[in-house]
């Protein structure tokens, strides 16, 4: 016989917490820039041969991230490929956050299209009920970036997330402590966050199938079995919040990484070479944007067959021109190179990063040369603001001419369709709206 299940002794939102979600997030800012991919089937990810974000229109034809373009086609053969446009996606992300935090300063970023918002007391600032507030901020990011947002309001993160996965794409769903019954039920564990698939299968051995099945186990009996994540989730499942929010803003970088998958993989060394040059180059163009020095330098190569090695120096003195450091690069990748391997990615890492301002030039240093070097930065970044990135390169750069043209490397489609007065840096900061007059 099934009893129904008893309700927690929970008020509706002793917190009130949300987890917003990008409906299919690239394509869909792809689809909210360029009104001609409205409605069709498209995906992202063309660079690389394989999906890495399938549109609604995809998706019921069954076309899934992380299948390969191939077997896409197979399936939908009007599928639409778009290289993937990072530099705009996150534009965008900066935008949906920004709109979150009018609503709340407690915001975490949980990662480019998803992150949780905390709105417990609000209501009275607002003059509305939570869910209330949840439907105006789906709204609003609609209404002003048109892209569709689904989200989960509840008593602590892992509960929100649950419930924005619950309805998408464009869903609402709010579960209040006294409905927390209700809703559980319906929740495979495969559906409950950060409990993987063998988790999961270890708990089906022992008959829990459900969220609900799990809360209803002893705590003891689930910290035995799942240590001390597995009991920090039976918490946040039972509305109790055990997982703050990460509310720490953007830190300042740690690090600033630069790589490039090739589109067609080689085993030409100087090719090669000009490449890894060239992640150096913008890893500095980088460095000088934000008036950042680095003191370590490492450098990978990815084999055809995805092993990586890599290497790395520490120098005598920060720099943040490439040319300070060729010697060291050209040492480090006589290391690693192997005759006759086939590579598809050479990457750098610029690590023990420090403010340019406070520089202090040491004993040993030639202050003369040194702002000479920095006045050749300068130039050539006021260059490359002008006529676009790696307009001016080291002479290495000439290597790159020699790959053979890949159809995959196609521009995006927001390079081939700037506004009037958009630069390079410069764009989509406007609110952007298609509209047929
Ligand atoms: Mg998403």
């Amino acid at each position: 016989m099934n009893t129904p299940p008893t309700p927690l002794m929970l008020h509706s939102f002793p917190h009130a917490i949300l987890h917003v979600d990008g409906d299919a997030f690239f394509t869909s800012v792809e689809q909210a820039l360029n009104p001609d991919l409205r409605g069709k089937p498209c995906v992202t990810g063309k660079e690389r041969g394989i999906i890495a974000c399938a549109s609604y229109e995809a998706k019921s034809r069954g076309v899934k991230r992380g299948v390969s373009l191939w077997d896409a086609r197979k399936l939908c053969p009007d599928l639409v490929v778009l290289p993937s446009d990072y530099e705009t996606y996150s534009l965008m992300s900066k935008r949906m956050f920004e709109i979150m935090r009018r609503f709340t300063p407690e915001v975490e970023e949980y990662s480019i299209d998803e992150g949780f918002a905390d709105i417990t007391g609000m209501r009275s600032y607002f003059r509305k009920s939570y869910p209330d507030i949840a439907r105006d901020l789906q709204q609003t990011i609609h209404r002003e970036l048109d892209l569709t947002v689904s989200i989960g309001l509840s008593l602590t993160k892992s509960l929100a997330k649950i419930a924005s996965d619950y309805r998408k794409p464009h869903g609402l769903t709010a579960v209040p402590g006294n409905r927390i019954h209700e809703f559980l039920p319906r929740i495979p564990t495969a559906d409950v966050w950060g409990l993987g698939r063998n988790r999961v299968a270890l708990l089906a051995k022992f008959g829990v199938n459900t969220a609900w099945d799990y809360i209803n186990r002893p705590e003891p009996w689930i910290r035995k079995l799942l240590h001390k994540p597995g009991a920090e989730m039976w918490q946040e499942l039972r509305g109790n919040m055990v997982m703050p929010l990460d509310k720490e803003l953007q830190r300042p970088e740690a690090s600033i990484s630069k790589s490039k998958t090739f589109s067609a993989p080689s085993d030409d060394p100087d090719f090669m070479y000009a490449k890894l040059v060239r992640n150096l180059e913008s890893a500095c163009i980088k460095l000088r944007r934000h008036h950042l020095r680095a003191k370590e330098i490492h450098v990978s190569l990815r084999t055809k067959d995805y092993t990586e090695a890599a290497a790395g120096a520490r120098l005598s003195r920060t720099f943040q021109n490439a040319h300070d450091v060729i010697p060291v690069i050209r040492e480090l990748y006589a290391q690693l190179y192997r005759l006759g391997t086939t590579y598809r990615a050479t990457g750098v890492v610029l690590v023990g990063l420090s403010d340019d301002r406070q520089y202090q030039y040491s004993l040993f240093e030639d202050p003369l040369k040194i702002e000479k070097i920095r006045s050749l930065g300068k130039t050539t970044d006021l260059l490359q603001k002008r006529f676009g990135k790696h307009t001016i390169y080291l002479g290495t750069g000439l290597y790159i001419a020699k790959a053979p043209q890949h159809e995959r490397d196609t521009p995006v489609w927001r390079k081939l369709h700037r506004l009037p007065g958009e630069t390079v840096r410069k764009h989509i900061r406007i609110p952007l709206l298609n509209m047929t007059v």
